[in-house]
């Protein structure tokens, strides 16, 4: 039975990545991949998470599976993270969380109670949101419908539009928020405009999904969770999918945590059980040295305080290569590029056509995505005047 089945085509991202390795051109450069790249092109290990791995490898004297919601260290200190530490919500049991293989599992089992509790749920995600989203939540079954979002010609969000199609989301859907840093246009709500998608959350009865996959690399850990904490203080009901993998650099710990504000403790446990019986009939129990070492870094002040310096520096980065950029290309295109200087974490959409990305690849050796995102962290001083050069020549 299984020679009937064909084999199915790369993942597009993952497909130019691997095309940009196996390209023999010195000067190529990627910026594809939505992975943190430093100075060097390397993504690196956190000093602190490093620290932590150095303890955990002493002292840790068993495999034994953690608990099925994850070590408490972890969903403790995730909690704080994303909620904030000074939360009502948390204060009052409000808010249950599952420790989850990545920001993905997170989504997925986000998406397994949504199912439960409102089959007949649409999901509404924004036009664009990143591709995975489909395959992740629509696999348990969820319909989608698509919101307004970015406008290419202002390279701005489209706002209006944003709300005029979110009223019609009904009391039983979801509607799927990226937290901060949007991938893959990073154009972000303002805290105003949060509050009114708070607003209609409450007067049309939808029900949050927020996808926080990039807290700390837009403005910072407290501004980049600031439109999820302004809802969480609105609203009865919540669902937060947050990963590890940039903020920590865990990427392939797969560390990540679903995160459900309930309208009281009572309704919070009974999530809880819900997602673990989720997460049981899925994959089990959720992985656990990523957790382990963020649990570690998140529960020593040390540690932690490191942690929250190295993602400044690398916070810092990233504005300064949007900054950079902005001034090389306009001085190689003559053209208006400030708008990368307003969007938000590692990516943007540069506003070229597939053509001419087709041409950057192929003439130049620049791999970016076919709709002209860009991963900011991959351009470095070596590589921004090669780029801002081969951009100016395909749009000349
Ligand atoms: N959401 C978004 C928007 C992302 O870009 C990513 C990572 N590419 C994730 C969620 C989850 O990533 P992971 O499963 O690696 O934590």
């Amino acid at each position: 039975m299984l020679h009937t089945l064909e084999r199915l085509p790369d993942d597009p991202i993952l497909g130019l990545a691997a095309a940009c390795r196996a390209d023999p051109n010195p000067d190529k450069v990627d910026l594809t991949v939505g992975i943190y790249m430093d100075e060097d092109g390397v993504c690196p290990v956190f000093g602190a998470i490093r620290d932590a791995q150095r303890a955990l490898v002493e002292e840790e004297t068993s495999k034994a599976y953690l608990p099925p919601a994850g070590d408490p260290d972890f969903n403790t200190g995730m909690r704080a993270l994303v909620f904030g530490g000074d939360s009502g919500a948390l204060a009052d049991g409000r808010v249950s969380s599952l420790a989850a293989p990545g920001g993905c599992g997170a989504l997925r089992i986000g998406a397994e109670i949504a199912r439960v509790a409102s089959p007949e749920a649409k999901v509404w995600v924004s036009d664009p949101t990143w591709p995975v989203h489909m395959p992740l939540i629509g696999s348990v079954g969820l319909e989608f419908e698509k919101y307004r979002y970015y406008d290419a010609p202002s390279h701005g969000v489209d706002f209006d539009g944003m709300v005029e199609d979110l009223k019609r989301a009904k009391s039983g859907d979801l509607v799927l928020l990226h937290g901060c840093c949007h991938n893959p246009c990073g154009a972000d709500l303002t805290l105003e405009q949060w509050g009114v998608i708070a607003e209609l959350a409450e007067r049309q009865g939808f029900l949050p999904f927020i996808d926080i996959a990039y807290q700390g690399l837009g403005d910072g850990l407290e501004a980049d969770a600031a439109g999820l904490r302004l809802l969480a203080e609105r609203l009865p009901e919540m669902i937060v999918a947050a990963s590890c993998s940039k903020n920590m650099g865990l990427y392939r710990e797969r560390t990540g945590i679903a995160q459900f504000l309930c309208r009281d403790a009572g309704n919070a446990e009974a999530i809880l059980s819900q997602a673990k019986v989720a997460a049981r009939r899925i994959y089990s129990m959720p992985p656990a040295h990523g957790a382990l070492l963020a649990g570690r870094v998140l529960a020593a002040p040390a540690l932690e305080a490191a942690w929250r310096d190295e993602l400044h520096t690398m916070c810092l980065r990233i504005n300064g290569l949007r900054e950079a950029l902005v001034e090389k290309l306009e001085a190689t295109t003559g053209r208006d590029f400030a708008f990368i200087r307003r969007e938000k974490g590692m990516f943007s959409f540069l506003g070229l056509s597939e053509e001419q990305t087709r041409r950057l690849r192929e003439e130049y050796s620049v791999y970016m995505l076919g709709s002209s995102r860009i991963n900011v962290a991959g351009i470095n001083a070596a590589n921004i005047d090669y780029v801002a050069d081969a951009v100016a020549r395909v749009i000349a």
